[in-house]
């Protein structure tokens, strides 16, 4: 029998995982579907009850599911219970569990890029959802000061209660002409952008919230923001003799966490590169057409 893996979100129509995570179950040979299924806000219960079914390997949540999934698996491991959300669930012995793979999505990432966090000061912009699993990422290879800087301070000061183990969390105003901001970008060794500024169909796609006077040479960016692959925060950050880093990495290094939990396979991760690229380029291609 063939069997199912689901991914939970409302939409779902334009996601990358489905073609990603279908690519690498394809190269490795297992008789599996990786099926969208659009739920809509109040019928998650019925969904997830849909993954205690004979033949689901597991599944992947996304927006707007992500946090609802904490209260309705069995067991959550505690990564997702500091993230506060859930994006893989793990059917095992008639238990859900849910994990987060976005935090192993960031550190590979940067990992790949040989950028070392451990004892390093770091500056992160923006604290929405992505946010939280790059502060717990920093938090546990060891950063030694977080300053994250975002358009609402509230939100921002809300994820203050993430810092721990050494790692000391600082707000300062989103603001170029900041002190607080201009002393912690001068220090930091790498800078994390999480906010929507600069993506596809976002609030300002031409927009970064860090001009490239403030990057430092040599400092590594990362971008959380995967579409396009070059955004004009990571064009600022290059022009300044910083390194920059897209955000493809942690959408495929966090699906690749998950496709190891599902089929405790070693995840093909090239494959999963390609087909992400591919979709992204399809995808882009409708809407030049349309
Ligand atoms: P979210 O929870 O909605 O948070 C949005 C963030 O953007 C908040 O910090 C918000 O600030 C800020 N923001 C929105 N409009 C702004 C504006 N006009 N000016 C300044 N700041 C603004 O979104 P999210 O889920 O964290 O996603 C953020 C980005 O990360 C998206 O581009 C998403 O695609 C990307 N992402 C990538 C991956 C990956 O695997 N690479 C995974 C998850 C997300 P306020 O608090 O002031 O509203």
């Amino acid at each position: 029998m063939t069997a199912t893996i689901a991914l939970l979100g409302h939409p779902v129509a334009h996601s990358i995982s489905p073609p990603m995570q279908q690519a690498a179950l394809d190269a490795l040979g297992v008789d599996a579907r990786y099926e969208a299924w659009d739920v809509a806000p109040g019928e998650v219960a019925p969904a997830v009850e849909r993954l205690r079914g004979e033949g689901v390997l597991g599944a992947n949540v996304t927006v707007p599911h992500k946090v609802e999934l904490l209260g309705r698996a069995d067991q959550v491991d505690s990564l997702a219970e500091q993230v506060g959300a859930v994006n893989t669930v793990v059917p095992r012995e008639g238990r859900l569990h849910g994990a987060n793979t976005d935090v192993a999505g960031v550190l590979r990432t940067l990992a790949d890029a040989g950028v070392e966090v451990a004892d390093a000061e770091v500056v992160l912009i923006g604290a929405g959802g992505a946010a939280r699993a790059a502060v717990v990422a920093m938090r546990a290879e060891g950063a030694a000061r977080l300053t994250i800087a975002n358009r609402t301070p509230e939100n921002a000061a809300a994820l203050t209660d993430l810092g721990g183990d050494g790692m000391e969390v600082r707000i300062a105003p989103l603001d170029s002409g900041s002190p607080l901001l201009r002393g912690a970008m001068e220090r930091a060794r790498l800078v994390i952008h999480s906010t929507t500024l600069g993506m596809r169909h976002g609030p300002d796609e031409s927009a970064t919230p860090i001009p490239a006077e403030l990057f430092a040479a040599g400092q590594a960016a990362l971008d959380l923001v995967y579409i396009p692959e070059h955004t004009p925060f990571l064009r600022a950050a290059e022009a300044a003799g910083a390194q920059p880093i897209g955000g493809l990495g942690m959408l495929v290094y966090q699906g690749a966490e998950s496709f190891r939990m599902w089929t405790g396979l070693q995840p093909p991760t090239e494959t999963m590169f390609a087909a992400a690229r591919a979709a992204l380029s399809a995808r882009s291609a409708e809407e030049t057409a349309q």
